[in-house]
């Protein structure tokens, strides 16, 4: 089934300017864009933009613990690790195999609506993520999170049956539908060994999986990998040989120091930037004007629910753009399409997803359509439209949400999918883990 897009502006974060035109969707590609003075062809389904609609690559939300909207809420305001011990661990611990796919399906919803069309999920029982994800035909990067803990009744240390769980997740999803990639997630310095690092490095390596995983979140960890480890972040990535493998994903990256990166070759690392996560949390501002430079790739996420607390790359765009030039006192820090581009195009590269995250003929269509028929839009034009988008606008003016062609959002509905249940579902489990 072909879809055409009549007369919408066209953007992405290779565009200097948005072009106005039509864009034919078929067999889930993109598969002819055309100016707006060309007439455009026959298709079984036409959206009329009349010039006031917009086409975006679809939202890569680049690190997130998607199943955790079920913990929303719980224990706000609270420090770091008292929220961690008291509130979020004991209830996490009370997480079944069927309330991460639950969560994670709620999660997925909210994510449609605002124009996700990928994310990066982190956590525990992942084949419901996966499941979830196959059942909504969203785009999904997973990865178990590996962390190291006392041994079972056999004497085998946890951290080696994660491992193996996460080489088993890889062999049975991996590819799956197009839809899923998935990594190894050693969970982070702090809670991973350094030895057993290194080991999951090496076997990412032989492989050819790629890693995904927390790294300077907060300054206490800068001590941390001084004082337990002795040695610095960097020898940290340069030892653990994360540095030359193809595909490491680091979240956060807030006490990284972007001086330091002349002596390492970054070339190969994404650091995912979740701005509205770290604010919350009282992490810091990583610094990202001086990241741009650099030669990394940077990509944005929302981290889970529980710390954000929305899954929406809208709010993720505006605070990049807007923090930045806060902190720094320069209005020319931290440009909106460099953030539409981490928001797309460098999320979806981060994580092995190939021909997607731009507007280009053969690409993906993995797309949003957003109403540009809205009062906060007047003066919108090919020029504007990114700074539009970042600064003005919001995750209500999405229409729809289409992954490989198809529409999982539109006109305020989820057309595959039955929102009521999957809700009712989430708030069933949601009862359970905090009765
Ligand atoms: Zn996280």
């Amino acid at each position: 089934m072909a879809t055409l897009f009549k007369d919408v502006l066209m953007l992405d974060g290779d565009r200097k300017r948005a072009d106005r035109g039509h864009i034919l969707v078929s067999k889930g590609r993109i598969q002819s864009l055309m100016d707006v003075s060309a007439t455009p062809p026959a298709a079984d389904k036409v959206v009329e933009g009349g010039g006031r609609m917009a086409v975006l690559p679809g939202f890569v939300n680049a690190h997130t613990h998607a199943a955790m909207v079920l913990l929303r809420g719980l224990g706000e305001e609270a420090p770091l690790m008292e929220w961690l011990q008291k509130k979020i661990w004991p209830v996490e611990a009370k997480l079944t195999p069927e309330h991460i796919y639950r969560g994670t399906a709620s999660a997925i919803l909210e994510m449609l609506a605002t124009g996700t069309t990928c994310f990066a999920d982190m956590y525990f029982e992942m084949d419901g993520v996966a499941q979830a994800s196959l059942d909504a035909g969203i785009r999904c990067a997973l990865c178990r999170g590996i962390t190291d803990g006392v041994a079972g009744p056999d004497g085998e240390r946890k951290i080696e049956a994660s491992i193996r769980d996460g080489l088993r997740l890889f062999e049975k999803w991996h590819g799956r539908e197009g839809l899923l990639t998935v990594q190894l997630g050693p969970h982070a310095p702090y809670t991973v060994p350094l030895d057993d690092m290194k080991k999951i490095v090496a076997l990412a390596r032989e492989r050819g999986v790629g890693i995904h995983f927390h790294f300077m979140e907060t300054e206490w960890e800068t001590d941390y990998i001084r004082r337990e480890l002795n040695m610095t972040p960097d020898d940290y990535l340069r030892e653990t040989g994360v540095l030359d493998t193809v595909g490491t994903t680091l979240a956060h990256g807030v006490w990284m120091d972007p001086d330091r990166a002349d002596d390492l070759d970054m070339s190969k690392v994404t650091i995912v930037h979740c701005p509205q996560s770290n604010l919350k949390l009282g992490s810091g501002v990583m610094p990202l004007d001086r990241w741009l430079d650099i030669n990394v790739g940077l990509a944005l996420g929302t981290d889970g629910a529980s710390s954000n607390n929305r899954l929406d790359m809208w709010g993720e765009m505006r605070s990049a753009a807007l923090l930045h030039k806060g902190v720094t006192r320069n209005p020319t820090s931290v440009p909106a399409l460099d953030v539409l581009r981490m928001a797309t195009f460098e999320g979806a590269r981060a994580f092995g997803f190939v021909n997607k995250g731009l507007i280009r003929e053969g690409w993906m269509a993995d797309l949003v359509l957003v109403d540009l028929d809205q009062p906060h839009y007047v003066g919108v034009n090919e020029d504007n439209l990114a700074a539009a988008i970042v600064y003005a606008g919001s995750s209500a003016d999405v229409r729809g949400t289409m992954v490989n062609g198809k529409w999982l959002y539109l006109n305020g509905a989820w057309p595959t999918l039955d929102r009521d249940e999957i809700l009712a579902k989430a708030r069933e489990a949601r009862g359970a883990i905090t009765a």
